[in-house]
């Protein structure tokens, strides 16, 4: 068996990140940049308003001599006005400052006489201008190679004149069911001994909350023959094959035998964690096979473990972000670890507290269903209520 952490460093050594796609910026988001950009376009990109006012000079709007308003400028095209001494200019936010003023003051803070307005709570010099550059500069990094792209990092560029950006290509996913025991839900009644699949559709659920929105899914019963030719086809239209159940030493377990009837030798099988020890990877020339156990926690856990940062390293993730978000904690409750592998429990973690929930058998769905949260216990760990540890936030 193989430690947990020498098993995702020998998945993450083979995965590479996909091709660069030049992409609208809308259909990037969430996606990794695969090129970094700088700044032309300062933010803000000159001297403007930052109220809806009246530009004037921050000294005149100490006495209570009213200002003749000469002049207005809105947001949009610079009038290219200039303003007089004694003058005051009606300004927009967002408007830029006409020359020879140096303060806007709000027009809340003066009283309108006719074209002239009386200064009732006088500013200073700069006050309420948003100066050129003072977000951002030109040539400052806008976007770095491998971060992911967010609204904000959006309108960022965007501010920049940019409507498409390089993108990493989303992995082709596609996730194989197997077992005889499996009905697709909704297909009516289950005879006795049949269980409706639920891994398929959970795996594409985590696909989905990853962004890859558009996984194939595909069932094969427990017989080699067409264990074999389901994985050759997939494989040849797929980057990635996740495979759930049939990984393990049943007789009617038909990953293995089938994957050395296409030549593929798996580069790593059985991991030393809880759920999920049957965890089998393995590539071809052009894809990668995740071998999951069946059992739906092990497949929920593993995939969490060693799928995940593979694929969003073929996203083109940096290395930073392929780790768990762990956050700090303490046990709700005692819990110990009498086994001799590293046990993720499933529990729900309120007001810093972990507590686990339900049953932690790796079939326990119930229990997986209201978790938020997994704990990971060291083998022959034990906490006390109260000890100090570290909880991994699920999304
Ligand atoms: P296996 O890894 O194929 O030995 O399966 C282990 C357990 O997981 C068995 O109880 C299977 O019935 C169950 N199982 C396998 N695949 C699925 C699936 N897609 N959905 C729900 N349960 C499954
Ligand atoms: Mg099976």
């Amino acid at each position: 068996m193989i430690a947990e952490s020498e098993a995702l460093a020998r998945v993450l050594a083979e995965v590479t990140p996909l091709q660069a796609v030049p992409t609208p910026l809308l259909d990037a988001l969430d996606r990794y940049a695969a090129q970094e950009a700088t700044a032309t376009v300062p933010i803000p990109a000159f001297d403007q308003s930052a109220m809806d006012g009246y530009a004037l000079v921050a000294a005149e709007s100490t006495t209570a001599q009213p200002l003749r308003v000469s002049g207005e400028q809105a947001a949009g095209l610079d009038g290219g006005q200039r303003l007089q001494r004694g003058c005051a200019i009606r300004i927009f936010t967002g408007a830029p400052m006409p020359a020879g003023a140096d303060a806007v003051i709000m027009q809340e803070d003066v009283r309108r006489e006719g074209d002239a307005i009386v200064c009732t709570d006088p500013v200073v010099a700069g006050e309420n201008i948003r100066r050129k550059g003072e977000d951002l500069c030109q040539g400052q990094f806008v976007l770095r190679a491998g971060e992911q792209f967010t609204p904000g990092r959006m309108a960022l560029l965007a501010s920049q004149g940019l409507d498409q950006i390089s993108v990493h290509a989303l992995p082709r996913v596609a996730v194989l069911s197997t077992g005889d025991e499996l009905v697709p839900p909704g297909s009516g009644p289950l005879q006795a001994g049949q269980i409706y699949n639920t891994n398929g559709l959970m795996l594409r659920g985590m696909l989905a909350q990853m962004g890859i929105r558009t996984s194939t899914q595909a069932h094969c019963r427990d017989d080699l023959h067409s264990t074999t030719e389901t994985l050759r086809e997939l494989l040849q239209t797929h980057d990635v094959v996740l495979i759930s159940g049939g990984v393990s030493v049943g007789d009617h377990d038909q990953i293995k035998p089938a994957l050395k009837e296409l030549g593929i030798e798996p580069g790593l099988w059985r991991v030393k964690v809880k759920p999920g020890k049957p965890f089998l990877f393995a590539r071809s020339e052009q894809s990668f096979v995740f071998g999951l156990p069946g059992n739906p926690v092990s497949s929920f856990v593993t995939f969490l473990l060693f799928v995940r940062p593979a694929l969003l390293k073929m996203m083109g993730a940096a290395d930073a972000q392929l780790k768990p978000r762990l956050i700090p904690a303490t046990a709700g409750t005692a819990l110990s670890n009498p086994g001799d592998r590293p046990h993720y429990l499933r529990g729900t973690f309120t007001h810093g507290q972990f507590k686990p929930f339900g049953l932690q058998q790796s079939h326990a769905l119930l229990s997986l269903s209201r978790a938020d949260a997994l704990l990971r216990l060291e083998a022959g760990q034990n906490l006390q209520a109260g000890d100090a540890a570290e909880v991994w936030l699920l999304d």
